[in-house]
């Protein structure tokens, strides 16, 4: 800025070499082992006499009149999204409420300001998280005053540079336009650390990147050689000195608001940028109680002068339409810091909410793994879901593989589902009186599931369980069930016994409340283990009315079924006059369009389904041979009903889902990522040398914290429970949210794109690392 010799630093306080030492800084900054030393060359100087002036300057002896040597860096080519947030707060209330805001590390300067929209704050956040879920957050924090969005539709100036030797002569100012807007390169892993490192400011000595080389394990060239990558990537905009403006005698700040025709905007624009008092100038949205369109931000000596400079740009370019909004309280000015965790940062709102959830539900939750209790911390509470992604209340973006626990085959809010869902609504809920929905789903299932010729539709996967095995009593006219020992087939009293899930991860051996008696007729096998089960027949001859088996079991992590366990199954159940149940809650729609019997070439009496089949609505269903189900109220002696069953909004989601994943390619494309996933993990982990078994069938799949083989529910239980917790947390740091617990499994949906899949296994190769062998 021109004459910032007559401001706040008096002449006697600079000489004219610190002059030219800071208008030199500001410019650019040599990148190389010994800068100091070159910056001493250009100017005739020994290195110790920049290196002392410097530190001088930097210090309280001149007012820190330096406020920053290092990188700055260009927020929108990181991905990171940003934008202006104007509140209306009553007076009273503006120190809590910019307090409340100011505890985002994403907000950089908030300000006071003398007019009704009062306060006046920056946000930015990093790749990855939703900047209107953050406002929203930040805005209810504050206390939920009325707010307007201002991002920048355009910017026009961005930078100050203040000219100490007043020679007038500036550096062209910096506009990072169009093209900038587009990051060229997501930073990686490696590139964030050093993001970290860098925003840093450097430590006036000779060697000042060699502190930075050590913290981050490097050498000073890799440093060096970084930096000029950065550049290039357009990452780094400038490597150079900041200096304070009210140091430097700028004490006043005034944003200027124009009302511009939309065809004055670029002539105002250049007009206003060509001053060098002002720093910024930036084209953003209207409102209806809001019409100025162009923003100004004016540094001068005094409001005066800011004032005269508004008077300058309107007398210049005949827009006489403006308001200035001078700061009348600096909240909060400091340098963005790039890529820290949010979460290290502030309280959460999920921490807020699962307090006041804990108040009035039991635990917080309502189904129980929901807790985190099996890996430590509290759970996240989500504001959306998209694609494959998830959002939490703080805005913060994870990689979603636990996709409601399997239902979200199309990922969150696939258009075609949301879109049938509106149009259903709108034409009632619920009728509790039959739909042609319900035949169109129940003709898909029955074309694509070999075993259904009929079925029932229920609400959940426990309803389409426990109705499938009174049938299978009803038909056989026999009491007794074999399950399998960590298979979960729901809560129904008489299936809660060696369940796996929530059971396994809670460590409840059975549940309270279900009575001995109810239990008694349920036997127990260990899964894959066909002798158990012939013993099992043999000890109880013709009582046994079922086998209830997942196909692939899915709730204490994923175990797939040894080749010939499905078949035994199915001979010994025809053998001994007892009918086999295939529990395809999970993998019914999910490891094949019809399910694993599809897959593995078996076909049960009766099969049960739920998740995929409902799209993410409350659906289950269970179905088989026509001359079984005929037993079923109406038609037949064995009750069971449901007041929303079959509902049309549920028919809907499970339609539109199942028309999806009847295209050609489906399967295949679920295949191929999911297999490169599993592929990668299995890598990542002994590269790091971690013992996992990796286990996978189509798109469920699971990481077992453990040296053997999993096969059944005691070598599942014998994975170390706490390295996963370790992982799965590092993970979610990282963004990718899986299944809370070490015994649930993994989904993957078509909306997971390569580079979801690519991120993952980045932050998988971090993760193992810090588990350790
Ligand atoms: N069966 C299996 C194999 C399951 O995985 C589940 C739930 O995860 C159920 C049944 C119970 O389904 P729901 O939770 O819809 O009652």
């Amino acid at each position: 800025m021109a004459g910032a010799g007559a401001g706040g630093i008096s002449e006697a306080v600079l000489d004219a070499v610190d002059r030219r030492l800071l208008d030199l800084l500001q410019r650019d900054f040599p990148l190389n082992a010994r800068p100091f030393a070159a910056i001493g060359e250009s100017l005739g100087l020994p290195e110790e006499e920049v290196l002392a002036r410097l530190r001088r300057l930097a210090g309280p002896e001149k007012g820190r009149l330096i406020r920053q040597i290092g990188a700055i860096f260009d927020t929108t080519a990181l991905g990171y999204k940003s934008t202006l947030v104007a509140m209306r707060v009553p007076q009273s209330e503006t120190d809590r409420a910019a307090a409340a805001i100011n505890r985002h590390p994403g907000v950089s300067h908030n300000y006071q300001r003398d007019h009704a929209w009062n306060l006046w704050f920056t946000l930015a956040v990093p790749p990855g998280e939703d900047l209107d879920t953050s406002v929203q957050a930040l805005v209810d924090q504050a206390g939920g005053y009325p707010y307007r969005l201002f991002p920048a539709l355009r910017v026009f100036k961005i930078g100050v540079h203040l000219d100490m030797e007043g020679t007038g002569d500036i550096p062209p100012a910096e506009s990072p336009q169009e093209g900038r807007a587009t990051p060229s390169a997501v930073p990686s892993t490696r590139d964030r650390a050093f993001i970290r490192e860098l925003q840093e400011d450097i430590e006036i000595v000779p060697q000042p990147f060699a502190g930075v080389a050590e913290r981050l394990g490097v050498s000073q060239e890799e440093v060096l050689a970084w930096l000029h990558e950065a550049k290039a990537a357009g990452w780094l905009r400038r490597f150079a000195a900041v200096l304070g403006q009210r140091q430097a005698g700028y004490v006043a700040n005034g944003m200027v608001a124009w009302r511009v025709p939309a065809d004055s905007i670029e002539k105002l624009a250049a007009v206003a940028a060509s001053l060098p008092q002002v720093s910024h100038c930036y084209q953003r949205p209207t409102y209806p109680d809001w019409s100025y369109s162009l923003f100004t931000l004016i540094h001068a000596k005094s409001k005066e002068d800011c004032q005269a400079i508004a008077g300058k740009i309107a007398q210049a370019t005949g827009v006489s339409d403006y308001v200035i909004l001078f700061s009348t309280k600096g909240y909060k000015k400091e340098r963005l810091k790039y890529f820290v965790s949010t979460q290290e940062v502030m309280t959460s709102r999920s921490q807020d909410l699962y307090a006041d959830a804990q108040r009035y539900m039991p635990g917080g939750v309502n189904s129980p793994v929901r807790a985190f209790s099996a890996v430590g911390g509290e759970p996240l509470f989500i504001a959306k879901g998209e694609g494959p992604y998830i959002y939490d209340v703080d805005g913060r973006r994870y990689i979603d593989y636990v996709l409601s626990w399997g239902p979200l085959i199309l990922g969150h809010a696939h258009p075609q589902v949301v879109s049938a869902l509106k149009e259903a609504a709108e034409r009632g809920i619920s009728y509790g009186a039959p739909t042609a929905l319900e035949t169109e789903l129940a003709k898909r299932v029955v074309e694509a599931v070999p075993s259904i010729e009929m079925v029932r539709f229920v609400n959940s996967g426990t309803e389409a369980t426990m109705s499938a095995l009174r049938l299978a009593r009803a038909y056989t006219g026999r009491s007794k069930i074999i399950k399998f020992e960590g298979c979960y087939h729901g809560h129904a009293d008489f299936l809660l016994v060696r369940a796996g899930s929530g059971m396994t991860t809670l460590g409840l051996p059975d549940s309270a409340g279900v009575p001995e008696g109810i239990a008694q007729d349920t036997l127990v096998a260990p899964y894959n283990d066909l002798q158990a089960v012939d013993r099992l027949f043999s000890e109880n001859r013709a009582q046994i009315a079922a086998v209830i088996v997942e196909p692939v079991a899915g709730n204490m992590g994923v175990i797939p079924p040894e080749p010939g366990f499905l078949e035994g199954l199915r001979e010994l159940t025809r053998t001994e006059g007892a009918l086999l149940v295939f529990d395809e809650v999970i993998t019914g729609f999910r490891v094949a369009y019809g399910g694993a019997q599809a897959l593995y070439g078996v076909t049960p009496d009766l099969t049960c389904l739920g998740k995929v089949v409902g799209g993410g609505l409350p659906v289950g269903a269970y179905g088989g041979r026509r001359e079984i189900m005929a037993m079923v109220a109406p038609l037949g002696p064995v009750y069971q009903a449901g007041t929303l069953s079959g509902n049309p909004l549920a028919m809907t989601a499970g339609i539109e889902t199942l028309k999806v994943l009847a295209e050609a390619g489906a399967y295949e494309r679920l295949e191929e990522r999911s297999a490169r996933l599993a592929d990668s993990l299995h890598a990542a982990a002994e590269a790091a040398r971690v013992s996992i078994f990796q286990t996978r069938v189509g798109s469920m799949f699971c990481t077992f914290f453990s040296a053997e083989r999993v096969v059944d529910y005691a070598s599942a239980k014998r994975s170390d429970t706490n390295r996963y917790a370790l992982f799965f947390r590092a993970m979610l740091a990282s963004g990718v949210y899986l299944a809370p617990s070490q015994f649930e499994a993994g989904f993957l949906s078509l909306a997971h794109g390569e580079q979801d899949i690519e991120r993952t296994i980045e932050a998988a190769e971090e993760a193992f690392a810090g588990v350790g062998g």
